[in-house]
């Protein structure tokens, strides 16, 4: 879930899965969305494509309806999506709306609960995975991430409390926690292309994330070579928070 362009972590995330022989739905927020994933979709083997809107219950359980209707079950499902209200990313944290709040919590962080709810009976005893996408700002201050910051340090608690819960059903939940990359999403907080150039030159590894380097970490936990994970937080950021300054 969450492919809007080439450039997105869940296209990152899609073709190292395709590269290892999964066969994928995508799921798209919206019919404006349709033509960038028909352009996507000859790379990859056969994917079906459904449209889901996470902020309608409806829409997500016709999409796992579909599913169960068209392939059966799924071994794995990747979260890879957000949305703040541009205005909630500009100015002061403090002057968040309430709306904006709900908004931003309820795209970003209730809609893996709700997701991984409706997925449970095709995934259940199946030693599925689920995964789903964080960032630093969830724990340490980045400017301009305001209120994503506090439905990152929501969506990496439900994790513990989903794997915990899900883990006797045979079904893992991990985050990955990306070091910024230019996406249609990033472009809506302020500064990120200073952030990246920042993140390039002070990072371990000393260069950009990009979404291959995602990906392939994605298909780790979504495979049994991460049999033994559940309810963990990968850091996939050059090695960027073990810096102090
Ligand atoms: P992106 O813009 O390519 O993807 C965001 C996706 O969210 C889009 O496909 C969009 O359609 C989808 N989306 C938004 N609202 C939705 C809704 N109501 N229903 C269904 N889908 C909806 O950007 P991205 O950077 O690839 O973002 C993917 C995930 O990675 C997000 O959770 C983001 O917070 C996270 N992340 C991004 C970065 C970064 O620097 N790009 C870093 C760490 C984490």
């Amino acid at each position: 879930m969450g492919v809007a362009s080439k450039r997105s972590i869940a296209w990152g995330i899609a073709t190292s899965a395709n590269r290892e022989g999964a066969r994928l739905a995508l799921a798209y927020q919206s019919e404006r969305l349709a033509d960038n994933l028909r352009e996507l979709a000859p790379a990859l083997r056969d994917p079906l494509l459904l449209q889901c809107d996470v902020a309608s219950d409806e829409q997500v359980d016709a999409l796992m309806d579909r599913l169960r209707e068209t392939v059966g079950h799924l071994d794995f499902l990747v979260h890879a999506l957000a949305f703040a209200p541009r205005e909630a990313l500009t100015g002061r944290y403090a002057d968040t709306t309430r709306g904006d709040f709900a908004v931003a919590l309820d795209v970003s962080a209730y809609s893996l609960v709700k997701v991984a709810r409706a997925a449970l009976p095709l995934m259940e005893g199946r030693q599925a995975s689920i995964v789903t996408l964080t960032y630093l700002g969830s724990e340490r201050v980045a400017p301009g991430y305001n209120v994503m910051g506090v439905a990152k340090a929501a969506l990496e608690a439900s994790v513990r409390y989903l794997a915990s819960e899900l883990g006797p059903l045979g079904v893992r939940v991990n985050a990955i926690s990306a070091g910024p990359i230019r996406t249609l999403a990033s472009s809506a907080v302020p500064g990120v292309t200073s952030l990246i150039k920042h993140h390039a030159e002070r990072a371990p590894l000393r260069k950009a994330v990009d979404i291959d380097e995602v990906g392939d970490v994605a298909l780790f936990l979504l495979s049994s070579w991460s049999r033994g994970i559940t309810g963990e937080v990968i850091f996939v950021d050059g090695g960027y928070h073990i810096l102090a300054v």
